[in-house]
């Protein structure tokens, strides 16, 4: 059966008028579906008897069950989320002062095959729908009582690798009748999948790119991450710089510094020659070091100085706080697990 989750607002009043009902019951749903997070049609009480068999008929409502909850020292938290067919992904919960940011999952695992992350090596199953997308949303706050402000979608897969599920959630997710979060607080993170950025460009949602570098040249890209040598770095920041021409909107490049390997000056004076002049940020990662990888943390003192010369040279840079490391919720950490 369909998953009532995955339809956008316009395909819900079609599907509605198709069974021989008013549109604006789809609003109603909505309500239902996104605002009370009910699980069943039975609790949808202003919708009438008949019409609840209808929906019961005809579409599922997706719940995905909790497996497992870890709580980091830090306040993050990790879920293990069972997604009703044998397969189970992680979403993680990272408090901050100004809200709560919830990284989501795009796909049962990953095509990509990055050298660096846990997410990949593991067989790729299946992209998630929209509206399992969204679930991981609405099933971590009904969790924790409270609203969720920001969401990024940099948990487990390839988000541009599953582009239409990706959009249509970020419609649902953004929708004034679905979970309401506005566009500028969703970011969606992409190794770098060149023809989506394209695509993507003109979809005119306001959300925030972010774009995995980790290198600064083919030979060091590509061995890191093998989509560089389908789309290397030239055309990768050429599509980023027609990116913004055509959006007006800044692009975060995402660096994953690993001990001697693309972490020192020579590495941060490449990266300012090829970021210069391009409305831009960069957000530096200490890597987190995974099981049989053959990459190490870069040092405090090498990652500040990363950090501190691009900033001297002209180029916005920031490290991003490794919230949830203890539980293996960290940046790259994320894994699919069979059931
Ligand atoms: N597939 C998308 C979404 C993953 S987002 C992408 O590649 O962008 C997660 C971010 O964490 C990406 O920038 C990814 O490159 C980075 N990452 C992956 N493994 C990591 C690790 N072990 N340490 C630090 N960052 C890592």
């Amino acid at each position: 059966m369909k998953n009532i989750k995955d339809y956008s607002m316009e395909q819900l009043k079609e599907e509605l008028k198709e069974l021989g009902e008013k549109p604006f019951r789809a609003e109603q749903i909505f309500k239902w579906l996104y605002e009370e997070t009910v699980q069943s049609f039975d609790e949808m009480t202003n919708l009438s008897l008949e019409l609840r068999e209808k929906l019961k008929k005809n579409y599922s409502i997706c719940n995905f069950n909790i497996l497992k909850k870890q709580e980091s020292k830090d306040g993050t938290i990790k879920y293990l989320l069972d997604v009703l067919d044998g397969n189970a992904i992680e979403t993680v919960l990272m408090r901050y002062h100004h809200g709560n940011s919830i990284c989501v999952s795009s796909q049962i695992g990953c095509k990509m095959g990055c050298k660096f992350c846990a997410s990949t090596g593991i067989n790729f199953i299946r992209n998630l729908t929209c509206g399992e997308i969204v679930e991981q949303i609405i099933r971590v706050e009904q969790d924790v009582g409270q609203r969720v402000s920001n969401v990024v979608f940099m948990g487990i897969g390839e988000p541009l690798d599953n582009y239409d599920n990706v959009v249509g959630a970020i419609r649902l997710i953004n929708h004034p009748k679905g979970l309401n979060i506005g566009a500028r607080h969703i970011s969606i993170s992409t190794s770098g999948l060149v023809p989506k950025i394209y695509q993507l460009a003109d979809e005119n949602i306001q959300c925030t790119l972010s774009i995995s570098l980790h290198a600064t040249n083919n030979e060091k890209r590509s061995s890191m991450m093998p989509v560089n040598k389908t789309y290397p770095i030239e055309e990768l920041l050429q599509a980023c710089k027609d990116y913004i021409a055509k959006t007006n909107r800044r692009i975060s490049f995402e660096y994953a510094l690993a001990k001697d390997n693309n972490d020192n000056l020579e590495d941060a004076k490449q990266l300012v020659k090829r970021l210069k002049g391009m409305l831009c940020h960069v957000n530096l990662i200490p890597i987190n070091k995974i099981e049989n990888g053959q990459f190490d943390k870069s040092s405090n003192e090498n990652i500040m100085r990363f950090r501190d010369y691009l900033n001297e040279h002209g180029i916005v840079a920031t490290i991003r706080r490794e919230l949830g490391s203890d539980i293996d919720a960290a940046c790259g950490q994320l894994r699919r697990k069979n059931l």
